[in-house]
């Protein structure tokens, strides 16, 4: 009995000691760029890669441009800001959202931030 209890605690602390290097060097899938304590992020293909919180919109929702119909796959012609990095393009497709969702009757989200 007391050996397996030793086993159960030993894979508990294998299990946490994964997580912690986990969150320490956590990259973002669509940007590249390290995703920073305190940020905003999402899980994408079931948990195992993370995304910036823009980043997931950019990548669900498009770019600013498609948000707004104005670009190549919409008829427009504009698409990310041209010497933007992906990072920061997709901080203008969260901006273009809270926007368009700030100016549609119906509310996706109650909360603002
Ligand atoms: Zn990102
Ligand atoms: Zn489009």
């Amino acid at each position: 009995m007391k050996a397996l209890a030793r086993k159960k605690r030993a894979a508990v602390t294998s299990i946490a000691t994964r997580q912690k290097c986990e969150v320490d060097r956590m990259i973002c899938l669509y940007c590249d760029e390290p995703i920073l304590q305190g940020e905003h992020f999402g899980s994408v293909n079931g948990g195992r890669d993370r995304v910036h919180d823009e980043c997931l919109i950019r990548m669900t929702l498009g770019s600013a441009a498609h948000q707004l119909g104005e670009c190549l796959c919409c008829g427009g012609t504009r698409g990310d800001p041209p010497g933007a990095t992906r990072r920061q393009a997709a901080r203008l497709a969260k901006e273009t959202f809270n926007l368009l969702r700030g100016e549609t009757p119906l509310k996706l989200g109650s909360s603002i931030e």
